[in-house]
């Protein structure tokens, strides 16, 4: 269990104010000018020493990343961008960041965009969080008037600039390059990569794009040294995180603890244990919808980091656990989730445009006793025809739920479809061939 002398957040519940000056009394810009004497290359390295991962979802090196930016300003400018477009089901934990914790996101950007020579950052906020962006918005004020960030941001001779821009409302625009695009003005649809924005980002410039946790935990990393946060969990999966527990718990909450934390005990001891006790427990995603769930057996005795979940075949992701007991019909749940990604494809390739739709009609089908046995093969074959056939990462994120479903719960979908011989037969492929062409 995390020690509350290592921990990070220390207002995530707003106990004791987001102002400035509350802010301080918690160490938020006590030495900022300091840290960025200590010259860029020194920042990039205590991050990669702590083995930082970012905590939106993929879990890339940061320091890593951040080396990718040029080290010399050419013709273009580079640009920081903050990804606070939290829009995964399950996953709330940015928005908590936001609206109680904003300095240190603020002194993250500043840091950070100093690190990969950035004096402008954008911090895209999804729409539906207008009050938070709006609590944003005060701190920017209040470091502003401060002299904290603007002209000679905290006395460092650098000029930094912090721009809030809102989303609509659309899912994909949390992915990155969906969010460029939708920053630029366009429709919020993912590019292809290569190239990659940290060579070719916003308006065609060097561009970095971070989450908002992975931002605001890096002054603490850079006031404690990345050797604390590296000494925190296990190897390549080190520090603290915040993970957000909601679903069929007594007590839905965020968290911040240790990684590597074993899941039941992350659930009963911050979640108030899972409803009806840890028998009714029938599954749990483990990281916001789009990563597989895990049967109860394998919740038992799973550890919460990146590296045991992908173990798992399924993934940490957002850290956003959703919790399902067995009063739950778990069929008809992925099929809600796959209503979701059905809604919210860009379009822009047809194994997800298309794929997303087939998914949802045969779980809608399975959740009601009405599908045939060749569905449940078909469906698996569907996701694996979307996954890895699509410019973005949302092909996985809408097949690997039902790949999971189908894994797991096979008995669950094959008991209520009653699937045997009879059945089969009037049931054949009704919406690939036509009977009358069968008939012909
Ligand atoms: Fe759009 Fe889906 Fe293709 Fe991503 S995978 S670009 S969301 S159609």
């Amino acid at each position: 269990m995390l020690k509350d002398k290592d921990r990070i957040f220390k207002n995530l519940y707003n106990d004791n104010g987001i102002d400035l000056i509350s802010a301080k009394k918690r160490g938020d810009w006590i030495n900022t000018k300091d840290l960025i004497a200590k010259g860029k290359k020194w920042i990039i390295d205590e991050i990669k020493l702590s083995e930082l991962r970012g905590r939106g979802g993929a879990g890339f090196p940061t320091g890593l990343k951040w080396s990718f930016a040029p080290k010399e300003v050419g013709s273009r400018p580079h640009y920081l961008v903050i990804n606070a477009d939290e829009s995964e089901p399950g996953t709330c934990k940015d928005r908590d960041i936001l609206r109680f914790e904003p300095h240190k996101l603020l002194e993250g950007c500043l840091i950070a965009s100093y690190a990969v020579n950035a004096h402008v950052c954008y911090i895209y906020v999804r729409g539906e969080y207008y009050n938070e962006g709006q609590k944003l918005q005060s701190s920017i004020n209040e470091a502003y008037e401060n002299n904290l960030i603007g002209k000679n941001a905290c006395g460092t001779g650098w000029d930094f600039d912090i721009y809030i821009h809102y989303g609509a409302g659309a899912y994909i625009c949390g992915e990155e390059t969906a969010l460029l695009e939708s920053l630029e003005g366009k429709k919020g649809q993912p590019r292809l990569k290569p190239p990659f924005p940290a060579l070719i980002g916003l308006y065609g410039c060097p561009t970095i794009i971070n989450n908002v946790e992975t931002i605001a935990i890096v002054p603490t990393i850079l006031r404690r040294g990345g050797d604390w946060f590296s000494k925190i969990g296990r190897s390549k999966n080190t520090g603290t995180k915040i993970f957000c527990i909601s679903g069929n718990v007594n007590y839905p909450c965020n968290v911040e603890e240790e990684m590597g934390i074993s899941l039941k005990e992350l659930i009963e001891t911050h979640a108030g244990g899972v409803v009806g006790g840890w028998d009714n427990l029938q599954a749990v995603i483990p990281g916001g919808s789009s990563m597989p769930l895990l049967p109860k057996n394998v919740c038992d005795t799973i550890t919460m980091d990146f590296d045991s979940l992908v173990a798992e075949k399924s993934g940490l992701g957002t850290a956003g656990i959703v919790v399902i007991n067995k009063d739950q019909d778990i069929i008809k749940c992925m099929a809600r989730i796959a209503r979701f990604y059905k809604h919210e494809s860009c379009g822009q390739c047809s194994p997800c445009r298309e794929g997303s739709g087939w998914m949802w009609r045969m779980l809608e089908r399975m959740a009601k006793g009405e599908a045939s046995r060749d569905e449940f093969t078909m469906l698996m074959d569907v996701t694996k025809q979307i996954e890895g056939h699509t410019i973005c990462a949302f092909g996985e994120g809408c097949s690997w739920p039902v790949q999971g479903l189908l894994k797991h719960f096979k008995k669950e979908i094959e008991e209520r479809n009653n699937f045997n011989p009879a059945f089969k037969k009037e049931r054949e492929i009704p919406y690939l061939v036509d009977q009358h062409l069968l008939d012909k």
